[in-house]
């Protein structure tokens, strides 16, 4: 059965206090279901306190939004896999559509990305999607394929079986703007098909793929209860305990 995921992505958003406040609230108030995981994706600031808040539960676990891809040196302002690896880090955001458009980052760079987490055991959460102008050209499916294709589609079968995808429309981000469930599961359903023409049936199955792109408490339900569709990576939603709790109850339980 594939895992069921509610992913926070908090972006730049929360100081200290306020970050460490908001998953503790999580942690007490969310309630671990079989099959289910939650994971916040906090800035860096947050990251070793909040390990130690959500290592107090085992659904809750912590993200990095970004890594470099390089091991070590010169990169001013930049933070590998080893240092997250070394305060605890478990999953890091590659590709978010923000990384993409305001840092250029190529699907080539973000390929090297991937293999960097990898090598320290840090789960991907591989983030693809098309923008509206594509969408309204109708090559979006075309267009995620070649992204999943180009950053992903080198792996071995095994570090492939690591990777957690989130297809998040670039319209629908932060723009209140959501999916439509059909139009989710529609290209969730071409997504598993890319992977089971690579990788096979089985490893396709057992992929979690995400939908993100202004998930709220409204439409959660609708939006995970479809075949293909494993959970949410939220944005503004998962600011609020009040908000994101109810997104995560949102989770189905039991569908493979
Ligand atoms: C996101 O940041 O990944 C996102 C989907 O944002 P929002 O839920 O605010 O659209």
């Amino acid at each position: 059965m594939r895992l069921k995921i509610a992913a926070g992505n908090w972006k730049m958003n929360k100081d200290y206090q306020e970050g460490l406040e908001l998953v503790s609230e999580i942690v007490q108030k969310s309630k671990p279901a079989t099959g289910t995981l939650v994971i916040l994706a906090t800035p860096y600031i947050h990251l070793k306190d909040a390990i130690n808040i959500a290592k107090t539960t085992s659904h809750v676990k912590i993200a990095a939004q970004n890594c470099h891809q390089a091991k070590n040196g010169a990169y001013t302002g930049e933070t590998s896999i080893g240092m997250l690896s070394s305060i605890g880090v478990e999953y890091v955001l590659i590709g978010h559509s923000e990384r993409r458009q305001y840092f250029r980052e190529s699907n080539e760079l973000l390929a090297e990305k991937v293999k960097a987490a990898l090598s320290e055991n840090i789960t991907p959460i591989f983030c693809c999607g098309e923008s509206l102008e594509i969408r309204n050209e109708g090559w979006h499916v075309r267009y995620v394929k070649n992204q999943l294709k180009k950053s992903l589609f080198d792996l071995s079968e095994e570090d492939f079986k690591k990777i957690i995808i989130a297809y998040e429309p670039i319209w629908a981000i932060g723009t209140g703007v959501t999916a439509s469930a059909q139009q989710a599961q529609e290209i969730h359903k071409e997504i598993r098909e890319a992977i089971a023409e690579k990788y096979g049936n089985i490893i396709a199955e057992n992929t979690t793929v995400l939908y993100g792109g202004s998930v709220k408490p409204a439409n959660a339900e609708e939006l995970f209860s479809q075949k293909d569709v494993d959970g949410g990576l939220v944005g503004g939603a998962s600011l609020k305990a009040e908000t994101f709790l109810p997104i995560i109850e949102a989770l189905p339980t039991t569908h493979s």
